[in-house]
């Protein structure tokens, strides 16, 4: 049997403006019949853009069984940032593969709050995640949800209302400066749940602050990079598909074909 992730082709349906750096892609048609949620409010799919090979990970702001939306952050510079800054007039139609989703979000039962820190790129994640976690249902009641979100610039009616939200101003392009706020926060006494995402380094150093000034145990947090900044230089964007083609066509392995794509990347 074969371990590969499971793979979707979907078709973009519509693109949506959702503030300067954040645009809503909806995709749809018969290649996403078989999707199946995990029902994990964080979960995420793998996505690979037209003319690439390499994908990279998107939350699943929604599914209904018909269409995906999945909220992406347009930076500077960045392989899919290129594909989705393009008008809708383009993108419409075009044909990008997903992965089969999965989740990482793990609340445990009994916890008394929730704190959700993050960036833009971990907004729809944490907008899931609240959807769920406000909401009393029949296996518990709603659980307090403090968010803090910094960002280039605040995209309107993106939470749900009435959340308790404070939006921070973003560095600037690449930059954070989310370790120093969790540093800074207020831990409430009795037990919760602590769910953070953004740039990887800012996520290394709060992972250590968690576990040493904070003594949590690691049930009661998830703390994820989701992206990696603090580059001197931006690689270029390169398409792989002639270095991918020139490389199998010489015989050489996949490692060898990264390795040059990588440094085609750097020169
Ligand atoms: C589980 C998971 C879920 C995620 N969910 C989302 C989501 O819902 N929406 C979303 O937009 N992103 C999300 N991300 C982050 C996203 O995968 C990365 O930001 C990705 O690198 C963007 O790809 P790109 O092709 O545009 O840029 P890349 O080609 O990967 O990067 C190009 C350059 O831009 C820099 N860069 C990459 N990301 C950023 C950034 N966010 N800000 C500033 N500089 C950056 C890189 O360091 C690199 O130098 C998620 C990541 C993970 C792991």
């Amino acid at each position: 049997m074969s371990t590969r992730a499971q793979q979707y082709a979907a078709v973009v349906l519509r693109r949506e403006q959702r503030s300067d750096h954040l645009v809503r892609l909806v995709l749809g048609g018969p290649g996403l019949a078989g999707f199946v949620s995990t029902g994990v409010p964080d979960e995420w799919v793998g996505l690979v853009v037209p003319g690439q090979f390499q994908s990279r990970y998107y939350t699943v702001r929604s599914w209904d069984g018909t269409e995906l939306v999945l909220d992406v952050v347009v930076h500077d510079v960045g392989l899919v940032t290129e594909w989705a800054a393009r008008p809708a007039e383009e993108l419409v139609g075009e044909t990008v593969t997903v992965t089969e989703p999965k989740g990482s979000f793990a609340m445990p039962a009994g916890a008394a709050w929730l704190m959700l820190v993050g960036d833009l790129t971990a907004l729809p994640a944490m907008a899931r995640i609240a959807q769920t976690t406000t909401r009393a249902d029949a296996a518990r009641a709603a659980v307090p949800t403090r968010i803090w979100v910094e960002v280039p610039e605040v995209p309107t009616g993106y939470l749900p209302e009435g959340l308790d939200v404070t939006w921070l101003p973003q560095p600037g392009e690449g930059r954070s400066r989310l370790a120093e706020v969790v540093e800074e926060l207020d831990w409430p006494a009795d037990e919760g749940y602590f769910w953070m995402a953004g740039e990887s380094s800012q996520m290394r150093a709060i992972r250590k602050h968690l576990m040493r000034e904070r003594s949590l145990p690691s049930t009661a947090y998830d703390v994820m990079g989701y992206w990696r900044g603090g580059a001197t230089r931006q690689p270029r964007a390169v398409d792989p598909g002639p270095i991918w083609r020139a490389g199998k066509a010489a015989g050489k392995t996949d490692e060898q074909i990264w390795a040059d794509y990588d440094e085609a990347r750097h020169e």
